[in-house]
């Protein structure tokens, strides 16, 4: 029987759907946040930044199906308080969207880098991930459906675009989400993950120097990015990457699992000095 297409869906692509955002509080979560309840889901934000979560509460406006609940992802007692708070307060979870993330310190010098600083990076982007998936679990094995998606990086794939310990821990989670969506196929969960090129958030724009004033950090921040991307012309955004959950959260990703999408322009497929090469001869 020809199911119903796409186009003639729902423009509220979540409707009555409950999910539950690690690090919701700002940049690419936020961006999740916001048009998941547009399209009609009930969010619970978690994220240690209360005062920012507060305020995207009140930015939303009273009445909206929004919650949040302080919760460090590293540590499992947060986590499984912040899955119960989610299904007690919206009946269940549809969607955990493992996001919360840091990026490190970059130490140009290998020797140099201190195990307990690259540990703390493992502890929120490997273990926050790993414990979303296992609470979430917990909700979604006996219903028989759910999407977990995590939000990897390109650094999930290519070395040389963060620190070690990032580069690394965004490959765990490629790594987490095919052996995660192995397991709970059966169960009628999808897991995915997705992996965004530069967007300038909290975790970016701090790397560059205050000082130069927003104008110019944001200049700087689109000119690099825009130089080392292979699509031009288009400067992305958080709420390019929230699309691309949107889409894995919502049924017209019914039959994908295991998949590391890419919201990067080509960034990862295409070797940077090829490249160059091809674009001096004019290819
Ligand atoms: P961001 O700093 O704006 O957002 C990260 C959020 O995670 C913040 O609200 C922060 O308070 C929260 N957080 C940090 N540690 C936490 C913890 N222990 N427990 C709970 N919450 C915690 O940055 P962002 O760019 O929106 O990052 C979101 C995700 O996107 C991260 O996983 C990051 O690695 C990934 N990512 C970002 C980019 C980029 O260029 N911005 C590119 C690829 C991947």
């Amino acid at each position: 029987m020809a199911r119903t297409s796409v186009t003639s869906v729902s423009e509220r692509r979540l409707e009555g759907k409950v999910a539950l955002i690690t690090g919701g509080a700002s940049g690419i979560g936020e961006a999740t946040t916001r048009l998941f309840i547009k399209h009609g889901a009930k969010v619970c934000i978690a994220d240690i930044r209360d005062d920012l979560g507060r305020r995207l509460l009140e930015s939303l406006g009273s009445g909206t199906n929004a919650r949040f609940i302080h919760c460090d992802v590293s540590k499992e007692d947060d986590i499984s308080k912040a899955v119960d708070f989610t299904a007690e307060t919206f009946g269940t979870i549809d969607i955990m969207v493992n996001n919360a993330g840091i990026i490190g310190n970059k130490v140009p010098d290998i020797r140099e880098v201190d195990l307990h600083e690259l540990q703390k990076v493992f502890e929120i982007n490997v273990d926050g991930v790993f414990l979303g998936m296992k609470h979430a679990a917990r909700i979604m094995i006996p219903r028989g459906k759910g999407s977990i998606i995590s939000t990897a990086s390109t650094a999930s794939t290519i070395g040389g675009l963060g620190p070690h310990g990032y580069t690394s821990s965004k490959h765990a989670v490629v790594g987490l989400t095919e052996s995660v969506a192995a397991e709970l196929g059966k169960h009628g969960i999808r897991v995915n993950c997705v992996s965004p090129y530069g967007v300038p958030t909290g975790l970016t724009l701090p790397l560059l120097p205050a000082w130069w004033g927003t104008g110019l950090v944001m200049k700087f921040f689109y000119a690099v990015a825009g130089f080392m991307a292979n699509l031009k012309g288009v400067n992305l955004e958080a709420s390019d990457v929230a699309e691309a959950m949107l889409f894995l959260a919502s049924d017209e990703a019914r039959y994908v699992r295991g998949l590391n999408l890419t919201v990067d322009g080509g960034l990862t497929v295409v070797n940077g000095q090829v490249k160059l090469v091809t674009g001096v001869l004019s290819w």
